[in-house]
């Protein structure tokens, strides 16, 4: 019989297997409420997303086709925000492959914002003064079509922990850098002993103020944050930052909320970007609705981005000068605390670039 401890201890190395098997002598209770077990046991195939979701069989071929090139994933507490049989649903159209995604479209790349130019180490990306990325899982929850490292080397960037050793000695020897930032992957498709080992020696580093966390995993999968993940995140002496990914207000229900506020109260700030999608959030009123429900379960909206330029997802771009008319009409809707910062991120630049 698997048991919950023994489940805890298989998934120490890391990423959910494509073997669902684990999760499969999970009674439906534990399932609902062991993250873990909701990772293996994400929809990972097309005929099962269209299945589940009463998707006419025609979007089938080209979904397969997507699939080929970047894997259907889809927990299922993401899956129960999509409304049955609508292939127009916008959290839908971030998760459905399509045929397009093999379009080859000029100026679309593998490595959009040249990343690879900035890999001092193994899982370790500094591009910015002041702070560093650490590539803390290969693995994510949910597999977005737009994603702009659909193409990372994930092989190349899964540090050993003699790596990690070598990339901790990096930043003691930089003292410019006072921000570390768990990123992916998705940083919380880790176990919370390998997350919370890392924070530690982290902040063990003096001249580190801050540690980020940038993850899809709380909204995706709410029961992500569960006791494990706020006893290391309240117990570390670094100030948290949470920078969460939702592109549509769809994408917020109780159980979204409730995550957030264990966070909140475990004192981490909380901080929302999105990504400008055609189709999914590319009107005034879905983005206005967006800041209003983040900020009305303690989100504050930090940026929107304007696509990154990645192969496979060029049927979401949205020209920038249409962006900027956007956002400005945006700002006759809201608050001003309430308005994300429109940004590009060029490759070389010292800062993300701002659009309007
Ligand atoms: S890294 Fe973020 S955007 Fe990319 S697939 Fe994972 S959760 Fe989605």
């Amino acid at each position: 019989m698997i048991t919950r401890t023994s489940i805890a201890l298989q998934s120490e190395n890391a990423v959910p297997s494509e073997d669902a098997s684990e999760g499969a002598t999970l009674t439906p209770r534990q399932r609902s409420q062991d993250w873990q077990a909701q990772l293996s046991d994400a929809v990972r195939d097309p005929y099962a997303l269209c299945r589940h979701l009463g998707l006419d069989p025609a979007w089938l071929p080209g979904a397969e086709q997507g699939h080929a090139l970047f894997p259907v994933r889809v927990p299922h507490a993401y899956l129960s925000r999509i409304r049955h049989g609508d292939p127009d649903d916008p959290l839908l159209r971030q998760v459905l492959p399509l045929e397009r995604e093999s379009d080859s479209v000029a100026g679309f790349v593998g490595d959009p914002l040249e990343e690879a130019e900035h890999r001092p180490r193994p899982g370790l990306i500094h591009k910015y003064r002041n702070r560093v990325l650490l590539i803390a899982s290969p693995a994510c929850a949910i597999n977005c079509r737009y994603c702009f490292r659909r193409h990372f080397p994930y092989a190349e960037n899964s540090p050993s922990r003699a790596q990690w050793e070598s990339t901790l000695d990096y930043l003691r020897q930089d003292t410019s850098i006072n921000e570390a930032i768990f990123s992916g992957g998705d940083p919380l498709a880790s176990p919370d002993r390998r997350l919370a080992w890392l924070a530690e020696r982290l902040a063990d580093i003096p001249h580190l103020k801050r540690l980020r966390l940038h993850t899809r995993l709380p909204v995706v999968i709410p029961d992500r944050v569960d006791g494990a993940l706020l006893d290391w995140l309240s117990a570390t002496r670094l100030q948290t930052v949470m920078v969460v990914h939702i592109n549509h207000p769809n994408e917020i229900d109780t159980h979204v909320a409730e995550a957030m506020a264990r966070l909140r109260g475990a004192g981490v700030t909380l901080l929302n970007q999105s990504v400008l999608l055609r189709g999914i959030n590319d009107d005034v009123d879905t983005l206005a609705q967006l800041s209003e429900r983040l900020f009305e379960v303690g989100i504050l909206p930090y940026y929107l981005h304007v696509l990154d330029p990645v192969e496979g997802a060029a049927h979401f771009d949205v020209p920038d000068s249409e962006a900027v008319t956007l956002v400005e009409t945006l700002r006759t809707h809201l608050a001003g605390f309430l308005m994300p910062r429109l940004v590009r991120e060029i490759p070389g630049e010292a800062s993300k670039t701002p659009l309007a």
